[in-house]
């Protein structure tokens, strides 16, 4: 029996996430969660996005639908500065970026106590390697607005690149967007605004009769297992507990093992599952073991199969036992 972590979620092929900028534009959101919900009936398949807010930004009823959506899970949230200042290139004094990193990160925390902030995008892509630095500082990662298809074996955190909805993109536009994502088995952030019904007001906005049919496509590859689609902080989370994380075997013999994925991370930000990939002769069955305050819980994981590779998600720094 041979057991690592999955490359992607699920044991899939690619990854794709959606990020919506700015956190401002209320009607597009109530649409994108109409869609989400729609998807959801037709498919099965539940879409969560990120939303990245501008501080300043959010007023009383914006903060009203922010507050439904994470109850119900369909967002998270990322840090996109204080003031949307253009403040990450070098023309501007460290202080004012170091206000915007940490400020950004602390308000919207108090704003959304339910949420951690762990990932910052820089506002109008307006980046340098150098104005990045100080980014480290406060987040685990930070997305910028350089266009391309993330490999997730050599991330550069904190210069995450993007795919830009545009109002002049077809259908097919994002489709092949989402099929390159497969072919190359990489990782594909959408960057969007907002969803737009007419061109006049449509600087970097999807066309909104093209939202829907895109997402019931990637739904409809997420049920092939082509594809798995998270939100950008799942992402980021799931791909920095697996750098992070170590395999430790406890014991092993021809039908059976037991290990401990050690994950040195702050396990309040990082709870993330993992996917183990589970070479066996035959199908496995799936126990962890998880040290709580009134003793060690156990519990039988779900087990799936595909192309005769079996696959669980288990919780890192927990005990799992594997057997046939
Ligand atoms: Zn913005």
């Amino acid at each position: 029996m041979d057991v690592k972590i999955s490359k992607f979620y699920k044991g899939a092929k690619a990854l794709y996430s959606f990020v919506f900028d700015d956190g401002c534009y209320l009607d597009s959101t109530l649409e994108t969660y109409e869609a989400f919900k729609k998807v959801e009936k037709e498919t099965g398949v539940k879409i969560k996005a990120t939303s990245a807010q501008t501080v300043n930004f959010i007023n009383g009823e914006l903060k009203a639908t922010w507050d439904k959506l994470l109850a119900e899970g369909v967002y998270d949230i990322s840090a996109h500065s204080v003031t949307h200042c253009l403040c990450y290139n070098l023309d501007t004094p460290e202080q004012k970026r170091r206000y915007e990193a940490e400020e950004s990160k602390k308000l919207l925390e108090k704003m959304y106590p339910s949420q951690k902030i762990i990932s910052f995008v820089i506002p109008n892509g307006d980046d340098t390697k150098e104005g990045r630095e100080i980014l480290k500082d406060y987040y685990f990662a930070t997305r910028s607005g350089h266009d391309y298809i993330n490999d997730v074996d050599n991330l550069d955190w904190y210069n995450i690149g993007t795919f830009t909805a545009k109002f002049g993109y077809s259908l097919a536009d994002y489709t092949e967007n989402i099929d390159k994502t497969i072919e190359k088995g990489g990782w594909s952030v959408q960057l969007n605004h907002w969803l737009s019904h007419k061109e006049k007001d449509a600087f970097h906005a999807q066309k909104a009769d093209t939202f829907l049919p895109e997402c019931i496509y990637l739904a409809k590859k997420c049920l092939t297992d082509d594809i798995c689609v998270t939100s950008f902080n799942e992402a980021v989370k799931y791909y920095r507990e697996r750098e992070c994380a170590k395999i430790e075997i406890i014991s092993k013999t021809d039908r059976e093992v037991s290990l401990k994925i050690n994950c040195p991370l702050d396990r309040e930000i990082f709870n993330e599952r993992l996917t183990l990939e589970i070479n066996s002769p035959e199908k496995v069955t799936v126990t962890q073991k998880t040290d709580t305050p009134s003793g060690i819980l156990t519990a039988d994981l779900a087990v799936y199969e595909k192309n005769g590779v079996f696959y669980a998600d288990v919780l890192p720094n927990t005990e799992i036992d594997i057997a046939f």
